[in-house]
């Protein structure tokens, strides 16, 4: 049989009595033959409490001494995993980043892997031992620092080792049971999805669903690496992000249409009131946006309501970047000319992403009606291929997750989704 990585989220690991909960679990998978190699994140909060450490220390923490006293975090569970499983009676050793040969570029608290040279964790499967690697860190290639690779990264750290090692498959164990039709904290009728695309995935990813690292799963697409998701508190299966062509549709092909409903409560709208209409204005409003390394998402460009010949230039952008945006954009305020800034971080962003969708009509309607039935105003609409996202007020957002979501007869009958573990990841 081949080799299996597993990756154990923050949650799995939280405290001493999980930690063996997970080591027996590993032992179990190696009992049925297989290679194993470990990923794992810090224990339940651990990486929260060391950034709130650091910040007590330091306004500004130094970002290669960050991300030193970051991976520590990581370091302490695959020592103590070591240390359970080693207890059952099987052979295990835990490495750092480095040490497993995940070699990254030198950005700080955002680094990516360039490459992986896993000569150490094949050594040690070649002694049939069971390898624990620390997720989420790497070193770079040209400073020889250590590295982060931001928030969530471990399950980038997985995939990357699953592809190095030609692994069959990356198993991302996390509270819950799989990746769910909605947030079931939100929709209790959340049904679990038993297969699904990985553009289908970054799609969800990127609007907002909590499910996997987004660059985890790029990379698994461009590896071609399926991913199972699950959950380590249950034996049950969970769901397989795989290629499209490998997603077989179970259901109607009703269902098969629209896969999910994605929310993310983190935007907020920007708009740029009486914009002269001629060319260049709007080049220059982003152009100061996009110097200010502000990702923006929807754009929408009115005819203002001000006078003729301006325009309002709306767009949306994550709230934590509101300030920065407005005080560059007021900047311009004077050689552009433009009439003011209005700015709302109390907006979402609610989301149906289906593959089924680029060859079915009918869907935006269907969609809006269900919001215009549930009282939900759209302010922004925006689409892709396989996804239509509208921006509403925050305080409708679960109204309009869940109008969505019956809209597509997305829910099960029984109640399906349970959330195990409660903190971190
Ligand atoms: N421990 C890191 C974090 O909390 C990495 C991870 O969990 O994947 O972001
Ligand atoms: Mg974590």
């Amino acid at each position: 049989m081949g080799i299996v990585v597993q990756k154990y989220g923050g949650s799995s690991v939280a405290d001493a009595a999980s930690v063996k909960r997970v080591a027996q679990r590993i032992v179990n998978t190696k009992r049925l033959g297989h290679q194993v190699v470990v990923v794992v994140s810090a224990m339940g909060d651990t990486t929260d409490d060391l950034i709130d450490l650091a910040n007590e220390v330091s306004p500004l923490p130094p970002a290669r001494e960050l991300d030193m006293l970051l991976t520590a975090g990581e370091r302490i569970s695959m020592a103590v995993l070591a240390m359970a499983i080693q207890n059952l009676g099987h052979e295990a050793r835990s490495f750092t980043g480095s040490q497993a040969g995940v070699i990254t570029d030198a950005a700080h608290g955002k680094a990516k892997i360039i490459d992986v040279t896993p000569g150490r964790i094949q050594d040690a499967l070649g002694e049939d031992a069971i390898a624990i690697v620390a997720g989420f860190q790497g070193v770079s290639q040209t400073t020889k620092d250590i590295t982060t690779l931001g928030r969530g990264g471990s399950d980038t750290t997985a995939v990357a080792l699953a592809v190095a090692l030609e692994a069959d498959v990356c198993e991302i164990y996390s509270d819950v049971d799989g990746i769910f039709t909605a947030d079931p904290r939100i929709e209790p009728r959340a049904r679990k999805v038993s297969r699904i695309s990985y553009e289908e995935t970054l799609e969800m990813a990127a609007q907002g669903a909590k499910i996997l690292h987004l660059r985890c799963v790029e990379y698994a697409r461009r590896y071609d690496m399926p991913i199972h998701v699950r959950s380590s508190f249950s034996e049950k299966e969970g769901t397989w992000v795989v290629k499209a062509e490998d997603v077989v549709q179970e259901d109607s092909m009703e269902a098969a249409i629209i896969t999910g409903v994605a929310h993310d409560r983190s935007q907020a709208k920007l708009t740029v009131v009486g914009v002269p209409d001629k060319p260049g204005e709007a080049a220059a409003l982003f152009r100061a946006v996009a110097d200010a390394q502000i990702n923006i998402d929807m754009i929408v460009q009115n005819v203002s309501a001000a006078a003729t010949n301006l325009t309002d230039i709306s767009f949306t952008l994550p709230a934590g970047e509101g300030q920065t945006a407005v005080k560059e954009l007021s900047r311009l305020q004077e050689t552009i000319g433009f009439e003011s800034i209005q700015y709302d971080d109390s907006v979402g962003k609610v989301s149906i992403v289906g593959a089924g969708m680029s060859s079915s009509p009918g869907i935006s309607a269907r969609f809006f009606e269900a919001l215009s039935d549930a009282g939900v105003n759209i302010e922004m609409i925006s689409t892709s291929e396989i996804r239509v996202s509208v921006v509403v007020a925050e305080a409708q957002i679960n109204e309009a997750v869940n109008a969505a979501h019956a809209a597509f007869d997305l829910g099960s009958d029984e109640i399906e989704a349970v959330v195990y573990g409660g903190t971190g990841r």
